[in-house]
């Protein structure tokens, strides 16, 4: 790392290095707005862009959450759905995927990452129970909560700084993890809560040395340690270019060493695993799997489908094989950090160092004259699809939502817009046209005038939350 800035190490694998490893065989056409049916769609949604029709979107970085492009192996594998109610052979395929490339023992598939995040939460932990995570995720932390646990962010501090470079912002703080133990109780902890890129803090990854340390600490409390693996390919790249000894093994490789150090994982396969629906939980505990496998069927559907189609499982089980190539991670990974770079050129602040999945605008400093409590993020999003049909997502203070305790808005110090970057989807001229979309919005940024909320749900709110402006 001596020497070289965090965005120049994506490149020592060689000239070009991350030019996508596919050619495109079909085109799904995309429609341009003018401002004036954009105003209206804005409207009419509530000024929230979850509320959107996609038919009036341009380019849409919503999410990369089931938006990926399937390959042409997968929608094959599509075609080879054994839709068996039980013992599909697209299970098998999928669990046999699990273990290898993962390394856990036992498999529950589920329709998506949330189902997953309910069996884990609503086995492991007992009302009253605490819930230490790098960080939080939103239905992560919700499906935690319901099921009688506080939850504590014990990432390090440098993760709520923007600005700030530092190559694993991921990572958990072991002191305030420490401190937490020794103030509730390591019976109190049913385990620590660690996802792979947080989503939260920008994509920022945890280091391989963190992990290993956190398996130790863990082990000396007797406290289990699980992953959310949403995202972990992505983190094993990182791994790759920054933390030494790890320049010459494969991603497989890094991924499969990160998720020994963990008890299991759950996984939104919408993401890293290239299928439009799924999700899966893996555990290496026998008890903890026949718990698992037999709530599975109240809520999911019976443990060998876990509410997919065998179809999907099939796809799924081909897209687990073809997201741990490191070429396409490469590939994946720099178009994010193509974008990333062109907006820090042009001087507008997003969050250091580029992640693995999206660019965050940093609403913060982009609208330095609106309060946090006139949604700057929320604004910004809003923004930029008036001026170009581009959909982007607020992660600030609407996305944080409320202190059960209090009833205040949760205040985070992180004021994000989030241009997402769906999987093997658009090209290098669509990241061209939302730059420029954005550098637009912020030549005009003192004309915005904030929002307020007019209506707001009880749960996850940003997601159907509506705004006017102030
Ligand atoms: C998307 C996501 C989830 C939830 O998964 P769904 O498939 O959307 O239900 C959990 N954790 C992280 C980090 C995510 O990004």
């Amino acid at each position: 790392m001596a020497g070289e800035s965090l965005h120049t190490m994506g490149q020592q694998h060689g000239r070009r290095s991350w030019a996508e490893p596919w050619k495109i065989k079909m085109v799904e056409p995309l429609r341009v707005t003018t401002r004036a049916e954009r105003n209206a769609a804005l409207s009419e949604a509530g000024y929230n862009t979850f509320l959107l029709r996609s038919d009036d979107v341009y380019i849409d970085l919503l999410t990369d959450s089931g938006t990926s492009a399937m390959s042409d192996r997968q929608w094959a594998g599509m075609m080879l759905g054994d839709e068996a109610y039980a013992g599909s052979r697209n299970f098998y395929h999928l669990e046999e995927a699990v273990q290898r490339y993962y390394g856990y023992r036992h498999v529950v598939p589920t329709h998506q990452g949330r189902g997953a995040e309910h069996l884990i939460s609503q086995t492991l932990i007992k009302a009253g129970d605490h819930v230490p995570g790098n960080m939080y995720f939103t239905t992560t932390r919700l499906h935690q909560e319901l099921a009688g646990a506080t939850f504590h962010d014990v990432i390090v501090d440098v993760a709520h700084d923007a600005a700030a470079i530092h190559p694993f912002k991921g990572d958990i703080d072991l002191d305030k993890l420490g401190a937490l133990i020794d103030e509730v109780g390591a019976d109190r902890i049913p385990y620590v809560s660690l996802a792979g890129t947080v989503n939260m803090a920008g994509g920022q990854p945890v280091s391989m040395a963190n992990v290993r340390a956190l398996r130790a600490l863990c082990d000396r409390h007797g406290i289990k340690l699980m992953l959310d693996a949403t995202r972990m390919v992505e983190n094993a790249l990182f791994i790759q270019e920054r933390e030494a000894g790890y320049a010459d093994q494969s991603i497989a490789q890094i991924l499969l060493e990160f998720c020994s150090y963990t008890d299991g994982a759950w996984m939104s396969a919408k993401k890293d695993n290239l299928v439009n629906i799924g999700g899966w939980l893996a555990v290496n505990d026998d008890d903890v799997f026949e718990e698992l496998r037999n709530l599975v069927v109240v809520y999911e559907g019976l443990h060998t489908y876990g509410g997919l189609a065998g179809r999907d499982m099939e796809a799924l089980a081909i897209g687990i094989a073809e997201a741990v190539q490191d070429e396409h991670v490469r590939s994946r990974v720099g178009q994010v950090r193509y974008l990333g770079e062109l907006l820090t050129e042009w001087g507008i602040p997003i969050v250091q160092p580029i992640g693995g999945h999206a660019i965050f605008l940093d609403a913060r400093r982009f609208y330095a004259h609106l309060e946090q409590d006139l949604f700057p993020a929320q604004t910004l999003a809003a923004e930029l699809y008036l001026d170009s049909g581009i959909r982007s997502m607020e992660r600030g203070i609407a996305s944080a939502g409320r202190d059960p305790g209090t009833g205040d808005h949760h205040r985070p110090k992180l004021e994000l817009t989030r241009l997402t970057i769906p999987r093997r989807v658009y090209t290098q001229a669509h990241m061209d046209v939302v730059a420029e979309s954005v550098k637009a919005c912020f030549d005009a940024r003192e004309s915005a005038r904030g929002l307020r909320m007019v209506y707001e749900p009880k749960y996850l709110r940003f997601f159907q939350a509506r705004f006017e402006p102030t």
